[in-house]
């Protein structure tokens, strides 16, 4: 497979992009954005905040689908691995979490123009209190209003544990498409099929993710908002719930504890969503 032209943190590119994964397979859905800054000229920064329960084997997987989407490995930093925050439980490391974000971005700071994150979605918890850490951090950067979510996959209006992928929730905001060519569409699936390790959970996804490019065929971007991480992702019972992962009471409360903790930290001179609570 040919590698396209990749770019180091040079210090000379029009900015960085902060890209936010939970698990390493996550930065599926961020592939085409990925490309997209690297072709606008601005550096990257992927990080990944869960061991993936195997991080040996998943972040390799990971590096690799990074590095064959022009992803410099200088710019992937596999968080959660090196300070082992367990898959399924971030929630229990929001905290450090969230200092190793900043410790990463360190000197960087000033140069983030975007960061990108898994949706407030109900749909795994890792990826909402994820979220959290990513809404923080770009207030925290002033970067909030051109910061955005991709959701990966929720249940709302599903029955069961049926679930849709690639799917926004209306209640996180207006979605903007941006289509990914053809070309792109065929040379990612291809890639995903290097999430080895996760032939099971692939299962459940690939034949979604085929279908939404084939029917649709773009990244479907929302805005993020303070005030939607302080409501339930969606009405009714979330996917981690109704699978026995976890459950909203314990992510709420988690949240909650963190976003007390570090509320002195953030920025207050961008202004949040108008009706939100500070
Ligand atoms: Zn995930």
């Amino acid at each position: 497979m040919t590698l396209e032209p990749s770019i180091r943190r040079t210090g000379n590119a029009t900015g960085l992009d902060v890209f936010l994964c939970a698990h390493q397979d996550d930065e599926f859905s961020f592939l085409y954005t990925i490309q997209c800054s690297l072709a606008e000229g601005r550096d990257l920064l992927v990080l990944f905040l869960t061991d993936g329960g195997n991080s040996e084997v998943r972040n390799e997987e990971s590096r690799k689908v990074l590095e064959a989407a022009g992803v410099h490995s200088d710019s992937i930093e596999f968080i959660g691995g090196e300070l082992q925050f367990t898959d399924g439980k971030l929630m229990d490391h929001l905290l450090p979490a969230w200092r190793a974000i900043n410790y990463c971005i360190e000197g960087l700071s000033s140069r983030v123009k975007s960061i990108y994150m898994p949706a407030w979605e109900g749909g795994h918890q890792d990826h909402d209190v994820l979220h959290v850490l990513g809404v923080c951090l770009a207030r925290k950067l002033g970067v909030y209003h051109s910061s955005r979510q991709i959701g990966l996959y929720h249940c709302y209006g599903m029955s069961w544990i049926f679930y849709r992928v690639l799917s926004p929730l209306k209640l996180n905001g207006p979605t903007t498409k941006v289509p990914i060519p053809p070309a792109k569409r065929l040379k990612f699936l291809i890639l995903f099929l290097n999430y080895r390790s996760q032939f099971m959970a692939w299962i459940g996804l690939y034949p979604f993710v085929i279908l939404d490019y084939l029917l649709d065929g773009t990244v479907k971007l929302q805005p993020i908002s303070w005030s939607r991480i302080h409501q339930a992702p969606h009405p009714g019972v979330p996917l981690y719930e109704r699978r026995g992962f976890s459950n909203l009471q314990s992510v709420t409360t988690s949240i909650d504890n963190f976003l007390q903790t570090i509320s002195p930290e953030l920025s207050t001179k961008n202004p949040i969503d108008s009706n939100g609570p500070l």
